[in-house]
């Protein structure tokens, strides 16, 4: 099982600021902007490449909880990020979107 899994069973302890039949979003243990967020499906998916079809559903909704949490913490600006695979940056292999605000983002990013 993954860290996120647990986190999303309540097995380990989690800054939760979003939930809902889908979706779960919480504060990255360790924050690369004022705000960072992350946001994950409750279904086990290990990461974006295998997502299908079936999926596209789940998609829009972790788009949509990104819109909501970047909302509650009252960013009009604010950047989401996917790392797909271990050359990307990906260690914990359960789908999550980065919210990241409440600083300058450069581009192109590191
Ligand atoms: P990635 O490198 O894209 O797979 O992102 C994984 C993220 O999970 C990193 O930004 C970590 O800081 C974060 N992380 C690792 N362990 C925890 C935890 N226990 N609670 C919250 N975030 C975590």
């Amino acid at each position: 099982m993954t860290l996120f899994e647990k986190i999303i069973q309540r097995q380990i302890p989690a800054n939760i600021v979003w939930e809902d039949e889908d979706t779960l979003a919480f504060r990255d243990i360790s924050p690369q902007a004022p705000t960072h967020i992350l946001v994950v499906p409750r279904k086990p998916l290990p990461k974006l490449a295998d997502a299908t079809e079936a999926d596209t559903e789940l998609l829009g909704r972790l788009l949509l909880t990104a819109n909501k949490v970047a909302a509650q913490e009252g960013l009009s600006d604010y950047r989401v990020v996917v790392n797909n695979g271990e050359g990307a940056g990906q260690s914990v292999f359960h789908l999550h979107l980065h919210v990241l605000g409440g600083r300058d983002l450069r581009w192109p990013p590191g």
